[in-house]
């Protein structure tokens, strides 16, 4: 059984933002390149801003009410593939299942088009900050739509004897095997309807669950635990984490759906992008590309509390430090580096370990 244990790691805010956090960052950046030429300039102008704040949403998880529910849907709640039961659109589901219900088991489906309006309508005023804000937003929104744990009650394999499953498919493997993937998928196109695209996600990523779930199945059963696992120094803390040859004989079994669901991510992200330009009535955005991004400080989006699903396992309820960034950072299985602050307004970076909460 492991320990949950707090480990400070001592000053190194370099390394709170680590490769943690790479695959929504590089999602957020090659959709970019997927963007026709009169978007691909301002665009580019900032794309270090749509890289960095590909990850905005899931800092602020613990700090803004209701932001939790919007990174996944336990769809597998309602009943079975292709879950025709539940409604398509916000207002017919809400009906249907009460509000309560559907806020408790995700909404990812229903945000993206909540987003893509806000997106269209920041289109429409040319207001620089306000698109680049809900351009990575979306993006981050969309990616975790793609992964399969993001569409099941199951989400860490907690329910099946496989805890720790999410951050091995959607850290460890892209950490350990991503410079090899191909990210140029070709040029965004219009969507007809966003909603249904945001459905077609959530649906593609549930029929991979199966295969997710089972291929690390099959696998433990012919890894004793010591070869399952190893322990690797990172930031001079010592982690358990899958071992390099279980995460290669995974990524093996698995056949490319990492590197689908990446490529898949990248080009809904640009489309859904493209697709609030064009419905905004295609803005001439020469103008922008000019200007600068001023962005104001948001602290309070930032002060972050652990309270989530998973995060009393800690135990940091009574500590003097509070998380600064809730994000789960995938560094495998069971190792998180956040930054924390003390009542004095103190910052560090700090290791926590087996605190990942699910969906982020
Ligand atoms: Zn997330």
């Amino acid at each position: 059984m492991w320990v949950c244990m707090l480990f400070v790691i001592g000053m190194c805010p370099s390394a709170v933002f680590g490769w943690g956090f790479w695959a929504h960052q590089r999602i957020n950046r090659m959709a970019v390149f997927t963007l026709p030429v009169e978007m691909l300039h301002v665009y580019k102008k900032n794309i270090d801003y749509v890289t960095q704040h590909a990850v905005d949403p899931d800092s602020r998880r613990y700090a803004v009410e209701g932001e939790a529910p919007r990174h996944f849907i336990d769809i597998d709640h309602y009943g079975t593939y292709p879950f025709d039961n539940v409604p398509r659109k916000w207002k017919d589901a809400i009906e249907a299942f009460g509000e309560d219900t559907i806020m408790e088991y995700g909404i990812v489906p229903w945000h993206i088009n909540h987003a893509y309006y806000d997106l269209r309508d920041a289109f429409k005023s040319k207001d620089l900050l306000r698109i680049m804000k809900l351009s990575s937003d979306i993006g981050h929104y969309i990616a975790d739509a793609n992964v399969p744990l993001h569409t099941t009650e199951n989400y860490n394999g907690q329910l099946t004897g496989q805890k720790g499953i999410h951050g091995l498919w959607e850290s460890r493997l892209p950490e350990l095997f991503a410079e090899g993937y191909d990210f140029y998928i070709g040029q965004a196109k219009y969507l007809e309807s966003v909603q249904m695209e945001a459905w077609s996600m959530v649906l593609e990523s549930h029929l991979a669950l199966d295969s997710v779930l089972r291929f690390e199945k099959l696998l433990t059963g012919k890894f004793p635990s010591d070869q399952k696992y190893s322990f690797e120094n990172r930031a001079n803390v010592l982690v358990k984490t899958y071992s390099k040859e279980f995460c290669e004989a995974y990524h093996r079994m698995l056949a490319g759906m990492v590197e689908r669901r990446i490529r898949s991510s990248i080009i809904r992200v640009g489309s859904i992008w493209y697709t609030a330009w064009i419905d905004a009535g295609q803005p001439n955005l020469k103008e922008l590309i000019t200007k600068e991004l001023i962005e104001e400080k948001t602290d309070n989006e930032k002060r972050l509390k652990i309270r989530d699903r998973e995060s009393g396992e800690i135990g940091m309820k009574e500590s003097a430090w509070e998380m600064l960034f809730g994000s789960c950072c995938g560094h495998g299985m069971e190792s998180c580096q956040r930054l924390a602050i003390s009542r004095d307004g103190v910052t560090k970076p700090v290791m926590v370990q087996e605190a990942h909460s699910s969906h982020d």
